[in-house]
């Protein structure tokens, strides 16, 4: 077994402890040296070669700074890289093929954008060595010799891999690039397909708009135009789903699919299963314990390699990933989950005018307990939905009937900055302001939000240098904390992983249930949606000008709606009961079409 030692430098804090690592290892207490205190960086250091795994230090900080993992000897041949000593260190490489689309799927912090990084050239892979040096382009090609890798890394070494790389956190790009989408994109295109682009991803509307003023979605997919308009060898995109609805995601994938030069390497990051399914040719999962090792999976078939993950079990390298599979389940029919349930809020038939929008909402009801998923395009009434039954807005026709005065909301917007909070705030702080009892160890709050999100590990640091998923997660936790009567969240899985995606999923709806309040769940992860929803509202219409809000129905029969607006059909897979897209044209988009059954038969 090879040991590795990695120290989280960002939770370990000397001046806050005893240095207990260093004091109680055994190595170190019978003359030995395992670990030291480098006074110039002012952290301690693990050397693997002394060190015997005891596991001691683990234990003894009171950070959780330190994890120690005993790995197989037979994987250190395939060391790509490690941030230098006691750092994250990457096993293989997703190696991409010519002319076809590789996704890649995994847990975040298991160096899917390290990956990026070094098959861009950005990132030069240093096989592990942390003594300073570089090993030459010749000695990691000769290290491949006879692999699919070496081919590439020869053309890297070459300087013949030019990359275009569409960033996962694209928020961060009105920051640093000024203009309007026209001047940007007449500026980025090598291709001349640019006005094809904005064709295709529906931008002609915001043509001369600043990109400061975008939505997440219209930049997304602007983004995904610049990107595509490059003369590259390499496309990357990061996370190309977030914030855009299910119709646009769809547009995106065909986009990409079609626009991407023939001959060409592509690779896509995604969480989104549905999507990253449509959109790939293979796949390869990225595992190992986040923040501490990485390993890159052998290549699967798109199907065999999503349910592999699901699964968590990948048969090529007769390796476990996950004790508990991930499963897919279709939710009962309504009138046999939902009768029984106490209702909450009712409203008639609705109208609400907004200074030239309008909102036309069927009758419908919300029950106690329950988690109401909604889909439908950005801007197109659903927060105006919510404030009219809150009581927030008097609608123009219609009336609500609901408990006395005004209902509480607790609300998670689609986009969160860390202006939100204040940048300047440490987690713990900003979960302080919305719910002390979070705080409280061993409090109901306290396991569902703070231990089962993750987030214990994030209290001490400020809100201005948490990752997107980090906000993410603490933004969704905030809402949660909470003490409300409607709880509104917009696209809580922008930014995290499959399974972080699930565990939030699992707080809502459990939060939800034990309040007996309601959760209104704006998501466009139709898996995700497929998890937690127990009916569906579709919205309708044209954003920003008319809104339809549809009674809500159950799960079958509101997709199935909502697919049908789309044109688009999805099937389940008999193993995983995840939700498929069906290619458009093939032989079960036009059988379930003609059957009406657009969301599974
Ligand atoms: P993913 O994209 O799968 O979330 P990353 O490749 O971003 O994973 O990061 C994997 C781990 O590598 C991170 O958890 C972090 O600990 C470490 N890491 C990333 N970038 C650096 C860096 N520049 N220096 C040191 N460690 C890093
Ligand atoms: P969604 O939640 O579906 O994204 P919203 O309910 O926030 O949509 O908004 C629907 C439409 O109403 C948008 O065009 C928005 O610009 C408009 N709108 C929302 N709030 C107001 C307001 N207070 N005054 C005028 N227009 C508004
Ligand atoms: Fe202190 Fe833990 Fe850092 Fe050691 S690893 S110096 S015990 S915080
Ligand atoms: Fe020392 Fe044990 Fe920690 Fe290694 S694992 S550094 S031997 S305490």
């Amino acid at each position: 077994m090879a040991r590795i030692a990695v120290i989280d430098y960002e939770l370990c804090k000397p001046s806050k402890c005893h240095r207990e690592c260093i004091a109680f290892c055994p190595v170190n207490l019978t003359g030995g040296k395992a670990i030291e205190f480098d006074e110039a960086r002012r952290k301690p250091v693990i050397y693997e070669e002394t060190c015997v795994g005891c596991g001691i230090c683990v234990k003894k900080c009171p950070f959780k700074a330190i994890s120690i993992v005993n790995l197989p000897d037979e994987l250190e041949k395939s060391v790509i890289h490690r941030y230098g000593r006691n750092g994250f260190k990457l096993y293989g490489l997703p190696v991409p093929r010519e002319g076809r689309i590789l996704g890649i799927i995994g847990k975040n912090g298991t160096g899917k954008s390290t990956a990026l990084r070094i098959l861009s050239g950005e990132l030069r892979p240093n096989l592990g060595q942390v003594d300073g040096t570089t090993p030459s382009w010749d000695e990691v090609i000769r290290r491949f010799r006879g692999t699919e890798l070496q081919n590439y890394f020869k053309k890297l070494a070459e300087g013949s891999i030019k990359a275009a790389h569409k960033i996962q956190y694209i928020d961060l790009v009105p920051r640093r690039v000024k203009g309007t989408v026209r001047q940007l994109l007449e500026k980025a295109d090598e291709r001349g397909i640019w006005r094809e682009l904005v064709k295709e991803l529906g931008l002609e509307k915001v043509l001369d708009r600043d990109i400061r003023q975008l939505s997440g979605g219209e930049l997304q997919r602007f983004m995904v135009a610049a990107v595509l308009s490059k003369d590259a060898t390499l496309y990357l995109f990061d996370e190309p789903s977030s914030y855009l609805d299910v119709r646009e995601r769809v547009r995106v994938a065909r986009t990409i699919r079609s626009y991407a030069p023939n001959n060409s390497y592509l690779v896509v990051v995604e969480h989104d299963i549905a999507m990253l399914d449509y959109l790939s040719d293979y796949v390869v999962i990225m595992y190992g314990e986040p923040g501490v090792y990485g390993i890159a999976s052998k290549p699967y078939g798109v199907r065999a390699g999503i349910n592999h993950f699901l699964r968590g079990y990948l048969p090529a390298e007769n390796m476990r990933i996950r004790s508990e599979p991930i499963r897919y389940t279709i939710t009962a029919t309504p009138s046999e989950t939902t009768l029984s349930l106490k209702t909450y809020i009712s409203w008639s038939k609705l109208t609400v005018s907004l200074n030239g929008f309008q909102l036309r909402v069927e009758e419908g009801e919300l029950h106690e307990g329950e988690v109401l998923g909604v889909v439908g395009p950005n801007g197109i009434g659903k927060t105006t939905f919510v404030r009219v039954l809150a009581g927030e807005l008097k609608p123009t026709e219609g009336s609500v009937s609901k408990p006395a005065g005004t209902l509480k909301v607790s609300y998670k917007p689609q986009y969160v900055s860390p202006s939100l909070f204040g940048e300047d705030k440490t987690v713990e702080e900003v979960l302080a302001e919305a719910n002390k009892s979070v705080l409280a160890p061993g409090s109901w709050l306290n396991v569902e939000i703070l231990r089962r999100m993750r987030l214990d590990r994030l209290l001490d640091r400020r809100v201005g240098e948490l990752s997107g998923g980090e906000l993410q997660k603490l933004a969704v936790a905030v809402a949660l904390a909470r003490e409300a009567d409607i709880y509104l969240l917009d696209e809580p899985s922008a930014y995290l992983d499959v399974e972080e995606r699930l565990a939030v999923a699992k707080i809502i709806k459990r939060l939800t249930e034990a309040r007996g309040a309601a959760a209104i769940v704006v998501e466009h992860d139709i898996a995700v949606q497929d998890y937690i929803a127990s009916r569906i509202m579709v919205f309708t219409g044209t954003p920003g000008v008319e809104g339809h809000a549809h009674q809500p129905a159950s799960l079958f029969d509101g997709m199935n709606t909502f697919l049908k607006e789309l044109g688009i059909t999805i099937r389940k897979d008999p193993e995983t009961g995840r939700p498929r897209i069906n290619k458009e044209g093939s032989f079960l988009d036009r059988l379930q079409k003609r059957l009406g059954k657009y969301y599974y038969i």
